[in-house]
């Protein structure tokens, strides 16, 4: 993935236009969180979203996006992320990541969560709730003065700390007109190192923790990224702008986990 190397710091006009796309994301994800079960497909959710989406007066951001098939990411288990949706039933025990974008008023969002297929391992229960850990300390750095280094350091410190394996060759990224702008986000680093943050930098940020170790490969769909031992992998996703002291999270989790509380 190319970015460029120019990063286009936004507006707080366009930072709004982008809450949309992200709150929009949300709410999709939240139609998914509800039909999350047993026997359920990733095609059927995958419908579920496209319709939800359109009905919302928005695009989804990754139909056609590189070629790519359907609006959702849905990557059970072993699989990291780009899964392509399918007609095999999800099963007890499983968990799916999944990766939704819109485009609206020419703006993307971006944003992804794991769910749990009925009851999962309490290992497996246990790597959600560290990728969730992982998300919310890599925000805690994405302030003004920080570096892009911060933000991977403080998920890969957490992460490894509980010896879990950080996906090096996916990576967050900027977010706006483009669904991937500059700069790259990665979910490992050292502190104090790359791009400065700026104030009106909007981010995706979004760790990919094995249960196994960090390697990945590609499954021969040409899409879709497994880790190399089979073990299960986990992904969360948020959208931020870079503010002074504390950043502004433009997506949100509440609705989906509003709905997974009545489950
Ligand atoms: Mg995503
Ligand atoms: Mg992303």
């Amino acid at each position: 993935m190319s970015l460029g190397r120019r990063v286009r710091t936004k507006t707080d006009e366009e930072v709004e236009i982008i809450r949309l796309s992200s709150l929009l994301v949300g709410r999709t994800l939240a139609q998914v969180a509800a039909r999350v079960k047993p026997g359920v497909t990733t095609l059927d959710l995958d419908a579920v979203a496209e319709e939800f989406i359109r009905d919302h007066g928005a695009e989804p951001g990754f139909k056609g996006y590189g070629g790519f098939p359907n609006s959702l990411c849905t990557s059970v288990n072993e699989a990291v992320v780009h899964g392509i949706p399918n007609d095999t039933p999800l099963q007890n025990g499983d968990i799916v990541s999944v990766d939704c974008g819109v485009l609206m008023n020419g703006f993307y969002g971006d944003s992804a969560y794991t769910f749990e297929v009925g009851e999962v391992a309490p290992e497996v229960r246990s790597l959600l709730d560290a990728t969730k850990k992982c998300l919310d300390l890599a925000i805690e750095q994405a302030v003004v003065g920080k570096r892009i280094g911060d933000i991977g350091f403080a998920c890969q410190q957490h992460a490894e700390s509980l010896g879990y394996g950080v996906v090096r060759e996916l990576v967050g990224h900027g977010l706006g007109r483009d669904l991937h702008e500059a700069p790259e986000v990665p979910n490992y680093g050292r502190r104090g190192n790359g791009p400065k943050l700026v104030d009106g930098m909007v981010l995706a940020i979004e760790p990919m923790i094995n249960l196994g170790t960090r390697e990945v490969g590609q499954a021969e769909d040409g899409w879709t990224i497994v880790t190399r031992d089979g073990a299960v992998s986990a992904h969360f996703e948020h959208d931020v702008v870079v503010r002074q002291g504390k950043a502004d999270v433009l997506s949100s989790f509440k609705d989906i986990e509003e709905i997974l509380k009545t489950k």
